[in-house]
């Protein structure tokens, strides 16, 4: 009987996110590539990943 010695080791590829609203910091295996929670599991926020854009002044449009 021949053994062969294996590495068992596997390689999970775990991708991190931060809530952009509460700072929750999670990871996640990826199942998928770009893929990405679809809400914050801590505030339930879809908006987890985006940032809040300020609106441009008034004077800025000005010019
Ligand atoms: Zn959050």
């Amino acid at each position: 009987m021949i053994t062969r010695l294996l590495t068992p080791e596997v390689e999970v590829k775990v991708k991190k996110y931060k809530c952009s609203r509460c700072g929750h910091l999670w990871e996640r295996r990826a199942k998928k590539d770009n893929v990405l929670p679809l809400t914050c599991p801590n505030c339930k926020s879809p908006y987890w990943n985006r940032e809040r854009i300020k609106k441009a002044s008034k004077e800025d449009q000005k010019k």
